[in-house]
C-alpha cells in the first residue's frame, strides 16, 4: 500500500510504503502533476517478490523520467539487500538512510539502527560497535560489510 501525503514545500510530496510489495499490490499512486520532488519512507516494508520488484523498478523509472526527484529514506535489511542484488531499484544518490543490523553474541539480540548515508560516507562506511540494548555489551554488524553499502558506492 502506498500512502502518499502534500507536504508543507509546494512540490514535494511524501509517500510511505506499508506492508508487501507483490503481484497482487497496488504500486500506484495518484501523483499531482506539480511533483518535483518525493520522499519515499521504506521502514513499514514487510517484503518485496519477484513481481513486486519488477513494479517498483517500473514506477520509479517513470517517476524519473518525468524529472522527479526520488529520495528513499529508512531503507530496511532486506531492501538493502535486493538492492544490491537487483539493479534498477534505486539511484545511489537517491538513498538517504538505511538500516545497519547488528547482532549481539553474548544474549543473541538482532537489534537495527538507521544511519544517514551522508554520515556513513563521512566515514568511509566504517562502523562504529554499537552497544546493545538489552546487555550492554559491544555487537558486531551482522552482515558481509565488504558488500553491504555496493549499491551506494558502486557504478
Ligand atoms: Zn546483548
Amino acid at each position: 500500500m502506498l500512502n502518499l501525503d502534500r507536504t508543507q514545500t509546494p512540490g514535494i510530496y511524501q509517500m510511505k510504503i506499508i506492508g508487501a510489495i507483490s503481484e497482487s499490490s497496488d504500486f500506484t499512486a495518484k501523483i499531482e502533476n506539480d511533483v518535483k520532488e518525493l520522499h519515499v519512507n521504506c521502514k513499514a516494508i514487510v517484503r518485496i517478490n519477484s513481481m513486486g520488484i519488477t513494479k517498483w523498478i517500473l514506477f520509479f523509472r517513470d517517476l524519473r523520467k518525468k524529472g522527479v526527484k526520488l529520495k528513499f529514506f529508512e531503507v530496511g535489511v532486506s531492501v538493502v539487500n535486493l538492492c544490491n542484488f537487483v539493479s534498477g531499484m534505486v539511484e545511489k544518490d537517491e538513498v538517504q538512510s538505511i538500516a545497519l543490523p547488528f547482532f549481539c553474541e553474548n544474549c543473541n539480540t538482532e537489534t537495527e539502527k538507521f544511519a544517514a548515508v551522508d554520515d556513513l560516507r563521512a566515514t568511509n562506511f566504517k562502523l562504529a560497535p554499537l552497544t546493545c540494548p538489552s546487555c550492554g555489551q559491544l555487537t558486531e554488524f551482522d552482515g558481509a560489510e565488504a558488500h553491504y553499502f555496493d549499491f551506494l558506492t558502486v557504478d
